[in-house]
């Protein structure tokens, strides 16, 4: 079961988000042990969320991609694209290369509301919005019906923010970023005059960070509208908010309670807050026209937590479209211990564990959302995937990591001759220099190149030899 410590102790990431990244820097970086790690992603171009989920009016944050590339520039460092586990190889057939394996491979799916309707043309989950306004390739032909006036975004955390600012940004805000050229098109004729951002519980309880509502008071020609009514704390959020000492929820309702007192601007488009209601109905003939609404009140749970409790009043608002932002669930591995319920990989603070027994599976490690589920920003998981690696070394150190019984070298040749078009960073890196080459050309940070086959013809027009690239969608085909 031990490595050898002469010899390198090589780990596979699969998921070269942020938190794969990270775990990559974390292993090459520490002195411990000699360890080179290979990346892998199902894409061809790797920074996960940061790439395809932060928005693309937020370019400050997307600039954390220079530490990853750092990560890549240490030595022992590879990157493998297009390649996806559970698809294209097995979870046994990667970990027999590896000392050990961690997945970093995040958590893609929306919540559903469960409530009727939801599957109405006009109703949406955020992801699937938030993948194709940033040219996640496997959303590249999806289309959305902006044409309604008005638009509801359930949810309270910053992805509804996102969703509900693209919404009503103008042509010129947008027009600047790295959006994909499909939404910024498409965008451009959407007809969403207001947004109303849906909270289940109070202003107190909404989870969006502060700048992120603050920075609603300066977009061009949009505004936030809160009715004072709205921000009327309750006793319980009174109580609490003194109790938890939350500073980020008690500036949050200093700012809401700042835009409820303001006289509006009279912009043309605007996001609206309500609280307190829950969805209950999604209406329409054939495609979103409404939603019914249940009136909430705050309860405190036994563990001091304030609740949303239906009070049985209900009303309607007219709207002809629903994004619902509620939150994002992982989906399983083949061959990996999956807790359905919370959408993560069960483990014990970065250990994969068998659920039954609670013992870990020796080699195979979690990190980020898949591990703690879709929470915290960006920075968070670094913390995550610290611990992760921390347990990964611990075991190493106590030889309790496998030892591999095939080399990665082969397993990469045998793929590639399976017509799996596998991009390395080089290729990576011919995208990224066509992307910011064309986005000079039109004074924006890069034009995303959108679709499977295009990515993988930069790339592998540069780096690759041998078998002519297969998008993924013909290659699962192939693969039956
Ligand atoms: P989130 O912060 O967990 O927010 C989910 C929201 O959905 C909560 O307000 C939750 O309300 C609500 N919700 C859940 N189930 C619901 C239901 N059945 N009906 C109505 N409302 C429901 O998740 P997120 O917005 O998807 O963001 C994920 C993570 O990414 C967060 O940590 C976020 O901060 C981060 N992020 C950061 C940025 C940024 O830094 N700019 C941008 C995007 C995302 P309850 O609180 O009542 O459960």
């Amino acid at each position: 079961m031990s490595a050898s410590h002469e010899q390198p102790v090589r780990v596979a990431i699969v998921g070269a988000g942020p938190a794969g990244f990270y775990a990559a820097g974390q292993l090459l970086g520490q002195r411990r042990a000699p360890v080179r790690v290979d990346l892998y992603d199902r894409l061809a171009t790797p920074h996960g969320l940061v790439r395809a989920g932060v928005a693309p009016d937020h370019p400050k944050i997307k600039s954390v991609t220079r530490v990853y590339e750092k990560t890549a520039a240490l030595p022992g460092f590879r990157f493998f694209g297009g390649i996806e586990v559970g698809r294209d190889l097995s979870h046994e057939e990667l970990a027999s290369c590896y000392h050990a394996v961690i997945y970093a491979v995040g958590t893609g799916a929306d919540r559903r509301l469960g409530i009727p309707g939801e599957d109405l043309p006009g109703s949406y989950g955020a992801a699937e919005f938030v993948a194709w306004y940033n040219g996640h390739p496997d959303f590249a032909e999806r289309r959305f019906d902006l044409s309604a006036e008005r638009a509801v975004v359930v949810g309270n955390g910053n992805v509804a923010l996102d969703v509900a600012r693209m919404l009503v940004l103008s042509y010129e805000e947008l027009a600047v970023t790295d959006i994909a050229d499909h939404a910024l098109e498409q965008l451009r004729e959407a007809g969403v005059r207001e947004v109303i951002v849906l909270g289940r519980r109070g202003p107190a309880q909404a989870s969006f960070t502060n700048p992120e509502l603050r920075e609603l008071a300066d977009l061009q020609q949009a505004e936030a509208v809160v009715d004072p009514t709205e921000v009327e704390l309750d006793p319980v959020s009174r109580e609490w908010l003194e109790r938890a000492g939350d500073a980020t929820a008690k500036r949050n309702v200093e700012t809401l309670a700042d835009y409820a007192a303001r006289t509006p601007a009279g912009k043309p488009r605007r996001i609206v807050f309500r609280f307190l209601r829950s969805p209950v109905e999604i209406i329409g003939d054939r495609r979103v026209e409404g939603v019914v609404v249940e009136r909430n009140e705050l309860v405190v749970g036994t563990d001091g937590v304030p609740r949303a409790r239906p009070t049985g009043v209900r009303e309607r608002i007219d709207a002809g479209l629903v994004f619902r932002s509620i939150g994002y669930l992982g989906a399983p591995l083949p061959g990996i211990p999956f807790d359905a319920r919370r959408g993560t990989i069960h483990n014990d603070r970065g250990r994969v564990t068998d659920p039954t027994s609670g013992l870990p599976l020796p080699g195979v490690y979690v990190a980020g959302w898949i591990k703690r589920g879709p929470s915290g920003v960006i920075g968070t998981n670094k913390r995550c995937a610290q611990e992760s690696t921390d347990r990964l070394l611990e075991d190493l150190a106590a030889g309790l990591l496998p030892q591999p019984r095939a080399d990665p070298d082969q397993l990469i040749a045998r793929l590639r001759a399976r017509g799996v078009p596998v991009v390395t960073y080089a290729g990576w890196q011919a995208i990224d220099a066509h992307e910011r080459s064309l986005g000079e050309l039109q004074g924006r940070p890069r034009v995303k190149l959108v679709r499977h086959e295009e990515l993988l013809a930069r790339a592998l027009g540069s780096s690759r030899q041998g078998t002519p690239a297969q998008p993924p969608a013909q290659r699962a085909q192939a693969r039956g």
